[in-house]
């Protein structure tokens, strides 16, 4: 299918060409015979460049330069042993770069997976959703503003088709789509008569035959020529490799001075430099790198476990700092499953009883009679635009009846059904012949109709109360009569029913109506207004609870709606986003006052408010941009086309797994899947483990490559015999990161976690009390192993014997401190011993490898070690004791609480 020339060709020759139907579509069993040949419609999993480069990369590091370097060196020296150590050293280093590098990264393709795209297909002469990967050559492709092309597709209708192509050409200014044939020559980026897989529909509707799918496509081959697959980088990632470099440098220089040193003062040229490669092997931290990506790699899956997925990296890092959450309130903090409770007529009020989308329950006037359409006009005429106007389908299912569509629009549809209007009656006597569609900025939809009763049109509408009220020019009595518009009680009816909570949209009708004049412009003022229908929306269960958690987190939570403000705010009230006892002064903001506020005054009151009502998309961005001003990481949720430009703003963009548009999922750095806000608190508190956990590392690893490297630098500044060999050094450093270190990674979250601050993102990773203890421990292991390898010495031990002693003081106290480590304010004790599973593995594992280093001859003549006496593992055992109790003395110290 990798021709090249549809759009050449008319639309009836391409529907005949891939033996489609340019009405019907494809037959189900055809669809399923090609989605067998063709295969699925996905492109090959992106690999980040070829195997070898793969591999490659591993050793592009300057640690390995220096390693490499040393290793060949060594070996011209014939110091083979040490040599191929080192070299063992580099390799295993490098498979596990490869290996960990290569899960992450699978995990994040598998992670994209689980946001599930949709399509729409006609088959069979049927419109239905079907998932994006079983789109076969020769469906005929529907697509309309706010989503995603699924595969190239060949225009035959369109209207007023706008497209973003910019995944695929650059150019971010939506182009129009039509359908005419175009010459043969026409570029890729020309070629108006085509969509593109990838590509973004930005307005209208249009709809298309299938030419190319998967890696067939424009983006597939270019997928193919890029092989781009998400790195695991973020800004953390990026400092602390530019970090790594500073660091390789300073310790070279130090090596570099320290050889030169040695030399002068007499000592073998080999022997000095061996004594250089072991200062710059010991001070570098080899572990680091894997470790980051690990860690990393592990939130971002736990994270989508709770059902948060993270399209960009930084967003892990970013969450950990978030100081404001902008949340939409409809389906986000509240379920958005809507039933119609009060239905207000200008002369009367009806209570509407039963729940569900179904016919049961009624209307009840005040004096509790039943109520319907039939006697009460206003009532019929409110119903009717409520049915009429209305875009969604009760279908029934399993015994109920599901909705298909909004459910503003659904509830609508059921309180038509218990006042005696079935939405199919409603279609057969007034057919549907111009619609106004809704849209977030409208605010309300209108709709023209045929009255098959009188052979006229008549125009329903449904909308914001502010919006219909613009419309009218009059309001229906209880009798039918049209009377003149009182906006003053409309208003005050509006105001009483949203105070409750409720969210409240005005009807209007007119029934008979000139066809011609059914236009945006010249609606206004003509209408009738037939009355309210005022629906609850329950808070979702989990949502005063994370909009509480957040508030002991320090992170304020402010709802942004299209809704009236009196419902926003009361919903807000509800879930303790406001203070119970109402709106504080300037708690509650509209897009209208919004606009009215000066510039200068503008951020600050951004900031006070928790609650924006009947604010359109278009002032979003404007929002984001206020808060990063006054210093807030704004986390943001959105999930419409025009939603966009502020969930990039946003320090991270948030979209609804199910309810957004594939635009602003695309715009995204986090994907809800179950489109709660309480999956973002969720997320938010993963985001902080995330960050505890390389702290932790950091911690942990920094004093023994510190410890190792002053180790040896004293040694060759007093001249004295080298306690620990480079080779020795190798052996511990990768060992303990990967048997001891990386177990961190899998630490549970702190208790308390979420009862503090946000970090500043300026902050540096180690506060002054960190960098305290890493002097500390470093002080101690020099200290200790010094003293250690001394005594030995002194007590007879051999060389080897003395310096396998000090390998182990070294790995015990690593051992010990890593207990200290699982939390950086609390005691081991308090923690308990044993809360880490993987770290009790790794304890095991390490101490079998220290026991295999010690006594396995094959091991002793590598590395140049021996068995040691049982008074030395004593003595090694009360170090490391006396230095985990020391650093418990410091913790206690510093945080008052064991
Ligand atoms: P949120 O922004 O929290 O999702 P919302 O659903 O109220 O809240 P919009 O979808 O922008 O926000 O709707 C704005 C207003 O337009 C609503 O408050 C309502 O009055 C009106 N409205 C919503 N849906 C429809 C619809 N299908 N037809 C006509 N008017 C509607």
């Amino acid at each position: 299918m990798a021709d090249d020339t549809h759009h050449g060709l008319a639309a009836h020759e391409v529907v005949l060409l891939l033996q489609s139907d340019a009405d019907r579509g494809l037959g189900p069993g055809e669809a399923e015979r090609r989605l067998e040949r063709f295969g699925p419609n996905v492109l090959p999993p992106a690999t980040g460049g070829g195997l070898l480069w793969r591999v490659l990369r591993q050793f592009h590091h300057p640690l390995v330069y220096v390693l490499l370097v040393a290793g060949a060196i060594t070996a011209a020296l014939s110091a083979y042993v040490d040599s191929a150590v080192i070299f063992a050293v580099v390799l295993l280093n490098a498979v596990i770069g490869f290996v960990q590098e290569s899960k992450a990264e699978t995990a994040l393709e598998g992670l994209r997976a689980m946001v599930r795209t949709t399509a729409t297909v006609v088959r069979g002469g049927r419109e239905r959703n079907v998932p994006s990967s079983e789109l076969v050559p020769g469906d005929l492709v529907v697509v309309e503003a706010g989503g995603k092309v699924p595969a190239d597709v060949r225009l035959v209708r369109a209207s007023e088709l706008r497209v973003d192509e910019s995944a695929l050409t650059g150019e971010s200014v939506p182009v129009a789509k039509d359908e005419t044939v175009l010459d043969l020559r026409t570029p890729v980026a020309d070629r108006r008569n085509m969509l593109h897989s990838g590509t973004l529909v930005t307005s209208g509707r249009g709809a298309g035959i299938a030419v190319a799918t998967g890696a067939e496509t424009e983006l597939g081959r270019i997928h193919r020529l890029v092989g781009a697959a998400e790195r695991l980088a973020t800004p953390l990632t990026v400092k602390l490799a530019a970090f790594s470099r500073i660091l390789t440098v300073v310790i070279l220089v130090l090596a570099a001075v320290t050889f030169a040193i040695g030399v002068v003062r007499g000592r073998g040229v080999v022997e000095t430099f061996t004594s250089a490669v072991a200062l710059a092997v010991g001070a570098i931290p080899e572990g680091l790198p894997a470790a980051v990506t690990i860690t990393l790699a592990i939130g971002v899956a736990r994270m989508a476990r709770r059902r948060a997925v993270i399209r960009r990296m930084p967003a892990v890092e970013t969450l950990g700092s978030t100081t404001v959450i902008c949340s939409d309130k409809t389906g986000t903090l509240t379920e958005n499953q809507m039933t119609v409770q009060t239905v207000w007529t200008p002369d009367d009020v009806f209570d509407v009883t039963g729940s569900g989308y179904g016919g049961d329950g009624a209307l009840h006037d005040a004096a509790g009679a039943v109520a319907t359409g039939g006697v009460h006009r206003a009532l019929h005429w409110c119903l009717l635009a409520g049915a009429g106007c209305n875009d969604a389908v009760l279908v029934r299912g399993d015994g109920r009846w599901d909705l298909v569509g909004d459910p503003t629009e659904g509830a609508m549809l059921a309180v038509a059904g218990k006042g005696g209007l079935s939405a199919p009656a409603v279609t057969r006597r007034h057919p549907r012949v111009g619609t106004i569609p809704f849209s977030s900025e409208r605010q309300y939809m209108a709709t023209l109709h045929r009255d098959t009763d009188t052979g006229g049109h008549l125009v329903l509408a449904k909308g914001a109360t502010e919006r219909i009220l613009g419309l009218c020019g009059a309001q229906m009595a209880a009798d039918g009569g049209i009377r003149p518009l009182d906006p003053g009680a409309v208003l005050a009816a509006v105001e009483g029913l949203a105070a409750s909570g409720l969210r409240v949209l005005a009807t209007a009708a007119l029934p008979s109506a000139d066809p011609g004049a059914f236009t945006e412009r010249q609606l206004p003022g003509t209408l009738v207004l037939t009355g309210l229908q005022a629906m609850l929306d329950p808070p979702r269960a989990g949502a005063a609870a994370a909009v509480s958690a957040c508030r002991t987190a320090g992170i304020t939570v402010k709802m942004i709606t299209g809704d009236h403000a009196a419902t926003a705010a009361a919903v807000a009230a509800r879930i303790g986003l406001l203070d119970a006892s109402g709106a504080r002064e300037g708690q509650v903001l509209t897009g209208a006052d919004l606009t009215a506020l000066p510039d200068h005054a503008y951020p600050a009151a951004v900031d006070r408010a928790r609650v924006f009502a009947r604010v359109s998309p278009e002032q979003k961005l404007r929002l984001v941009q206020a808060l990063q001003e006054r210093g807030q990481v704004v986390a943001m949720t959105g999930d419409g086309v025009n939603d966009a430009p502020a969930l990039r703003q946003a320090n991270i963009g948030i979209a609804m797994g199910r309810g957004g548009t594939e635009v602003a999922k695309d715009a995204a750095d986090m994907v809800l899947t179950d489109d709660d806000f309480a999956t973002i608190e969720a997320a938010v508190e993963e985001g902080r483990g995330v960050f505890d956990n390389l702290t932790k590392f950091i911690v942990w690893t920094l004093p023994t490559n510190m410890g190792e490297g002053l180790v040896i630098l004293v040694a060759i500044l007093l001249g004295a015999t080298l306690p620990i060999l480079p080779t020795q050094i190798l052996w511990i450093n990768m060992t303990t990161a990967v048997a001891l270190g990386l177990m961190l990674a899998f630490e549970p979250k702190e208790a308390g976690i979420m009862s503090r601050p946000p970090r500043d993102p300026a902050r540096p990773l180690l506060t002054g009390a960190l960098v305290v203890r890493i002097l500390l421990v470093s002080a101690l292991l020099v200290a200790g192993s010094w003293w250690l390898f001394t005594w030995e010495r002194g007590t007879g031990a051999s060389l080897p014997e003395a310096r396998t002693a000090a390998v182990n003081l070294f790995v015990a106290v690593e051992l010990f401190y890593l207990f200290s480590c699982r939390s950086l304010t609390r005691s081991a004790w308090r923690l308990g011993l044993f809360g880490n599973r993987w770290i009790i593995a790794g304890v095991i594992t390490q101490t079998a490898g220290q026991l295999a280093l010690t006594y396995l001859p094959a091991m002793n003549r590598l590395f140049d070690t021996a068995p040691v006496s049982g008074e030395a593992w004593l003595r090694i055992l009360g170090i490391a004791a006396l230095t985990a109790l020391v650093v418990a003395a410091d913790k206690r110290l510093r945080h008052q609480r064991l």
